[in-house]
């Protein structure tokens, strides 16, 4: 099992600004079982300040952890889990509205995203120490709980309708927890910044917007070689978020087992190794990376080029090389690094 690394990283390069402008404060730390960093770019922020601001969109990270999370039997979410078959749960605007984007996902990809995921997501158990394959009996089991037309929001009540279903953010959490995060700094002046939770980005810069701007560098990851960039590109305000196969997996018998499941088999998903979007936010790279990964090559960059204001770069594995994709907003602004 691999500890997580940086799966997309950021440069900032600056292409606007003089350097005064642009004095970087900034905190790395861990929550939503990765890494989180936030920084600010403004001159005209004292260290104090600066500080204070990115502790607060801590603060906001560490909340949404606490709500969204599946291990805590407490939590919004544990409950819905825990009372699974058994009762209604009454939950805040916040949970509800994050469902309603989730089964909006589910409802455009025919169920490629799905969050009712959560009882296969825990055959699987990709986070222990030594994972295993389930059996075809028990991945036959938890596929019959799982179904996002399962899942009931009436208001602001939530039922899974079958006992065992399990709830699973992991596919959106992070992104949506980026641009409350981003909301958080914006929303207190600050003109520049970039929140990364886990290879999720958000980068806000005022006065930019996606891939027609050229402000911050992100390079993604190399999907095979550790420490190695596959490319990158240039862009202003956007959600950037990477899915791979490379990030939570194990080897059994020579195949790679890794953590986005494919809904209608219970397996991973396994026509692409990486798909990164670039959305107008956070939550819709997050939750669209997952999703054109589960769908794969082909009705991925369909279901990428059908969206305005979304792009993508898609990356599978032929003969052990790796081709890619871009869609057509891309082409020309992702320079891919030699091999
Ligand atoms: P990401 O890294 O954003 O692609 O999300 C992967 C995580 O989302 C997994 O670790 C699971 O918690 C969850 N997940 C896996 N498969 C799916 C799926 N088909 N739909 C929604 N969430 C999923
Ligand atoms: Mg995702």
């Amino acid at each position: 099992m691999k500890p997580f690394l940086l799966w997309v990283t950021i440069a900032v390069s600056f292409t606007s600004c003089s350097r005064d402008e642009i004095r970087p404060h900034s905190r790395q730390s861990t929550a939503m079982e990765t890494y989180v960093s936030v920084t600010t770019y403004d001159g005209n922020l004292s260290q104090h300040d600066a500080y204070a601001l990115i502790d607060s969109a801590f603060a906001e990270i560490n909340r949404i952890e606490h709500v969204m999370t599946d291990y805590s039997e407490s939590s919004e979410i544990g409950t819905i889990n825990r009372l699974a078959g058994k009762d209604t749960v009454e939950v805040s605007d916040e949970v509800v509205s994050l469902l309603q984007a989730s089964l909006s996902f589910s409802q455009q990809s025919a169920g490629a995203f799905d969050v009712s995921i959560g009882a296969i997501v825990k055959a699987w158990d990709f986070l222990s120490s030594e994972p295993e394959v389930p059996s075809r009996s028990k991945i036959r089991m938890v596929l019959r709980l799982t179904g996002f037309k399962n899942v009931m929001v009436e208001g602001t009540k939530v039922f899974l309708t079958e006992k065992g279903m399990r709830l699973d953010l992991g596919g959106i959490a992070k992104g949506y927890a980026v641009d409350r995060a981003v909301e958080i700094l914006k929303r207190n002046g600050v003109q520049h910044a970039i929140v990364d939770i886990g290879g999720n980005l958000g980068v806000w810069w005022e006065g930019t917007r996606g891939v027609d701007s050229t402000v911050a560098e992100i390079l993604v990851r190399h999907p095979r070689k550790d420490g190695k960039y596959f490319g990158s590109l240039k862009v202003g305000t956007a959600g950037v978020s990477t899915s791979g196969d490379y990030q939570r997996y194990f080897f059994h018998d020579g195949v790679r087992y890794h953590h986005i499941i494919d809904p209608a088999t219970g397996y991973p998903a396994r026509d692409v190794v990486s798909v990164t979007i670039i959305a107008s936010d956070a939550l819709n790279a997050d939750a669209l990376s997952t999703l054109v990964f589960v769908l794969g090559r082909e009705k991925g960059m369909n279901f990428i080029k059908d969206r305005e204001g979304v792009e993508g770069i898609i990356v599978w594995e032929k003969e052990g090389v790796l081709h890619h994709e871009l869609s057509p907003g891309l082409q020309g602004k992702f320079t891919r690094s030699d091999d």
